[in-house]
């Protein structure tokens, strides 16, 4: 019997006759993980993925996969369900190569019809998985779905060829209809063609140098976004064709710039194609090319179901990026404004920050579908896209999501992954959020945020060093009492001739976040990790630090751990040398 536990269970072919009565070879599926199956349901596996040729031999590779399986009261995969199941879910399964034409549909659907009638008459509605008829009818619907997908994949295939088609949609997912390009007609009304291995551009702009060079940074980008998605190069061949438009009247005369394309202020892209309208900024020209080519990629290779925050975040992450006529770096964190002219998604978070409107990470990852009408999302998308793939502590997990697009529950698996991470990630997007400028320095900047230990009477002495963030003193500090903090030290701020030394009390001709540079801060944070527009105005949280200078008096108005750090720009810290002494001492009763 077929159970639907995970690890534990696999089913093997052969799976009997295709549409053409050849048996199709064994299949064997490893479930690993089932749930939601009395109410619409998903199971993940890890089976062999297959493909079928022109001359309807074989490849098969193991992966792991999602079937993506609508189950209602026990009941089979219904038609649409199927079609949809395949549009969404199976994609990654099998290939990407089913066509959503009318003519397709139709015949996807009479198949389904065909293959699997719905049953009436099945479980009552609290059914779930744990039962053994439930595991044996959604068993079957495994089986089912598994044959379903398989004829309608060798149907498909007949007049396609793999490389798989990428879904033409946009990045809200929503299907739109494929434009034709009529390269003779373009190129006869005066636009120009940049052709380079993974990028057509069409443009009516005058050709520059930059511009010229545009082709080039798309096929340089390619290695590296096969590398970011653990995609081997040349695994299925890909290409985006484009556009980069000055004059948009002109560009919807010749068809280019089509009605049914929603208006949109810089960049948009549907299926293989992209739009981009000339910018002032070469630097931004490129961002839009690069952020509209990741959004491309994803989609050709992993689908078009992700949410809003990752779609945008990684769009963003990928392309703000370094380039200097030969070497390109993605996901580059721009060391100045005048490295990244136009790009501005530093100011968009402290400029939020300073009206008192700073988010949460949830708030971002849980941005809806509509919130990239406006400019400001995608500042916080880059922002904790930067965040998860800049710190170390985040990144392997960050790069691993990519495999749950298409997944109805990815934020919720994202976070299962991340586990006790998350408390971290949430505390150090309050830091993050309280001091992001250019050429932020994450690892430098990863804070240790373990709950301290309760202070003993004679005291605690705590080592800070200079080239650091925030440095957990492992103390814990109580509402209501005294504490004295003294602290010792030499060292440098700014490795010049001679360099900058400083001692606690900072260097007053410099002043960073509106303090003296080098002074000695504290922090203190309870275990939870709270509204950052509260922490705002909190006295003792990161956007309000104590400072301690020489020697500072304490009675926190609330209980946490002890943080504490000298006074830098977050892009700074890799030139500090040296450390201070701090001595926290409990003054009065115990
Ligand atoms: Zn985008």
């Amino acid at each position: 019997m077929l159970e639907l536990t995970p690890g534990s269970t696999h089913f093997e072919g052969p799976i009997g006759p295709d549409v053409f009565g050849q048996h199709a070879p064994p299949f064997r599926t490893n479930i690993v993980h089932v749930w939601g199956a009395a109410t619409g349901g998903c199971v993940e596996f890890v089976g062999e993925k297959r493909r079928i040729n022109r001359r309807g031999t074989f490849i098969a590779s193991t992966r792991r996969g999602m079937l993506v399986m609508p189950v209602r009261r026990g009941m089979p995969v219904m038609p649409d369900e199927a079609e949809w199941m395949i549009q969404r879910g199976i994609a990654d399964l099998t290939s990407r190569s089913l066509r959503t034409t009318d003519a397709t549909s139709a015949s996807l659907r009479g198949m389904a019809c065909g293959l699997i009638a719905p049953r009436t008459g099945n479980l009552p509605a609290n059914k779930t998985q744990t039962s053994a008829a439930g595991c044996l009818r959604l068993g079957r619907c495994v089986v089912r779905a598994v044959l379903l997908v398989w004829m309608l994949t060798l149907v498909t295939v007949l007049g396609s060829e793999l490389p798989a088609e990428t879904p033409p949609s946009d990045v809200f997912g929503q299907r739109r209809p494929l434009l034709e390009i009529d390269e003779p007609r373009l190129l006869a009304a005066g636009l120009q063609k940049i052709a380079a291995e993974h990028l057509t551009l069409y443009t009516d702009c005058p050709i520059s140098e930059e511009i010229n060079q545009l082709g080039k940074v798309f096929d340089a980008a390619y290695p590296q976004w096969c590398h970011f998605f653990g995609v081997t190069p040349g695994e299925r061949p890909w290409r985006m064709r484009g556009f980069l438009i000055r004059d948009a009247d002109q560009c919807r005369r010749l068809g280019i710039l089509p009605e049914w394309l929603p208006p949109f202020g810089n960049g948009y892209s549907v299926g293989d194609i992209l739009w981009c309208y000339e910018q002032a900024s070469d630097y931004y020209r490129r961002h839009l090319l690069l952020h509209e080519g990741t959004h491309g990629f994803v989609r050709a290779h992993f689908g078009d179901a992700v949410p809003p925050w990752y779609n945008e975040g990684i769009a963003e992450l990928l392309g703000t990026h370094f380039w200097d006529g030969n070497r390109l770096i993605l996901g580059y964190v721009p060391r100045s404004r005048e490295e990244s002219p136009l790009w501005g998604r530093v100011k968009i978070v402290r400029d939020a920050v300073e009206k008192g409107q700073a988010l949460s990470l949830e708030e971002v990852l849980n941005f809806g579908p509509t919130a990239h009408r406006e400019v400001g999302p995608y500042g916080w998308c880059w922002a904790a896209t930067a965040l998860f793939d800049h710190d170390p502590r985040f990144r392997n997990t960050f790069r691993s999501i990519i495999t749950l697009s298409n997944r109805p529950d990815f934020n919720q698996q994202f976070l299962t992954r991340l586990g006790d991470r998350w408390h971290e990630a949430q505390w150090q997007w309050m830091i993050l959020t309280s001091n992001l400028n250019y050429g932020y320095d994450f690892e430098r900047e990863a804070c240790n945020f373990a709950r301290g230990k309760a202070l003993l009477p004679s005291g605690g002495v705590v080592r800070v060093v200079a080239d650091r963030g925030w440095q957990n003193s492992r103390l814990w500090l109580e509402a209501g009492r005294t504490y004295s903090l003294t602290a010792r030290g030499r060292y440098i701020v700014v490795q010049d001739q001679p360099p900058w030394e400083s001692e606690p009390q900072g260097i007053t001709i410099r002043y960073v976040n509106g303090k003296p540079l080098g002074v000695l801060l504290a922090a203190i944070i309870p275990d939870a990790p709270p509204d950052p527009r509260t922490e705002l105005a909190t006295p003792g949280s990161f956007f309000q630090p104590y400072v301690v200078g020489r020697e500072l008096v304490l009675s926190p108005p609330r209980s946490g751990t002890l943080l504490l750090r000298i006074n830098d720009a977050p892009a700074e810290l890799a030139d500090n040398q040296g450390d201070v002494t701090v001595t926290v001492q409990p003054i009065g009763g115990s």
